[in-house]
């Protein structure tokens, strides 16, 4: 058994983590500002004897004593990070700094949720972790993408200057159960539009693709690097390779729904990458990662999740 701090705790990919870990054996301490996570995804914990949650801001330090950290507490969505993007950075850049001289002074773990995003508007198809990325620094985007650019420079600095066993997990378009249906991000949106009967609003003519891991998959790559010999670093790759377009999901959505909703147009995004699709090899073979729940199967859940779940408007932290 062993004590983990999970920052982000309460939001979407946070609150599985907790879930896995306590189920294991492991303790728990949930660190969360709720910018965008939410006592809701939390609320079936309250009383766990291996659970406790801190409200905090990782931008700013704290001291905590813990077996491994698992950083994962950032805005996730395009919506999200861009709606403060100054603070985006910060989370990004002080927060991982601030949650790496934590891990260096109890002498824990500590594995850094990274993203597909810094692979920016890929030129190399599939992305394998060598390649080195086409992100704007500029864009609307950069605020989340160059933030967790260097959040990563400095994982490896603290490995490379301070002996400390950090890694990195690169996680493409993740979705699922406990999205915030407000978000967003296009599953969350798709499901809600269809379950309202809404028209299900695709960017641009929809060409663009994305590969979906459904979450618990996700958090079986997770559990592997958290359970990996020191010496194992990454960047590794974490994700679904079924790439599909954007158009393609919109349809799959309104066929489960049961096909009454419709589509509509919309400008796309500034900066929206073309096409996004891990090379999952090193993940493989290094971890034993292998997804297992299809598009199809992952949307029927988080639809059904969805349905069951009581109406919401967005959070603070979603403009
Ligand atoms: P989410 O928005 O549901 O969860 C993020 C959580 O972090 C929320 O609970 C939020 O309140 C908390 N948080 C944000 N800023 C904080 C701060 N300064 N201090 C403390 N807590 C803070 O997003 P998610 O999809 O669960 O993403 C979790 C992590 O995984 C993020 O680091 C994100 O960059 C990374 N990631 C997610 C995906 C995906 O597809 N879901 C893809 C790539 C990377
Ligand atoms: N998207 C869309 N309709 C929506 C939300 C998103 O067509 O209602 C598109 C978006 O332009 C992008 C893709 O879906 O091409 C994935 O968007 P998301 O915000 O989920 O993630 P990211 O762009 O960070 O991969």
């Amino acid at each position: 058994m062993a004590r983990i701090l999970v920052t982000g705790g309460a939001g979407f990919l946070g609150s599985h983590l907790c879930d896995r870990l306590l189920e294991r054996g492991d303790e728990v301490v949930c660190v969360d500002d709720f910018s965008t996570g939410r006592m809701a995804n939390l609320a079936h914990l309250e009383g766990h004897p291996g659970f406790r949650l801190i409200r905090h801001d990782i931008a700013e330090p704290i001291a905590l004593e813990c077996d491994a950290v698992l950083n994962f507490g950032c805005p996730a969505s395009p919506k999200a990070y861009q709606s403060d993007p100054v603070r985006t950075t910060t989370t990004c850049v002080n927060g991982t700094l601030n949650m790496l001289r934590l891990a260096d002074a109890c002498g824990a773990r500590l594995i850094q949720a990274s993203t597909s995003e810094v692979y920016g508007n890929p030129g190399v198809h599939p992305q394998p972790e060598g390649y080195h990325g086409a992100v704007s620094c500029t864009g609307p985007r950069a605020c989340y993408d160059e933030g967790k650019r260097c959040a990563e420079s400095l994982v490896f600095d603290f490995r490379r200057h301070h002996g400390l066993d950090a890694k990195v997990v690169r996680i493409f378009n993740t979705y699922g159960p406990r999205m915030h249906p407000h978000d967003g991000r296009v599953v969350s949106n798709f499901v809600r539009q269809a379950l309202e009967g809404n028209a299900l609003t695709v960017y641009g003519d929809g060409s663009q693709t994305r590969s979906f891991c459904y979450v618990d998959d996700l958090v079986d790559g997770v559990m592997a690097v958290l359970d990996a010999p020191a010496g194992f670093a990454g960047p590794v790759n974490l994700g679904n390779p079924a790439e599909i377009s954007i158009l393609e999901v919109a349809r799959r959505v309104i066929a489960l729904a049961g096909g009454g909703a419709g589509i509509r147009h919309a400008p796309l995004p500034i900066d929206d990458p073309v096409r996004r699709r891990p090379d999952i090899a090193l993940a493989r073979e290094a971890l034993g990662f292998a997804p297992r729940v299809d598009l199809e199967e992952g949307l029927r859940r988080t639809m059904g999740a969805f349905a069951g779940a009581p109406p919401e408007a967005a959070p603070t932290g979603m403009h």
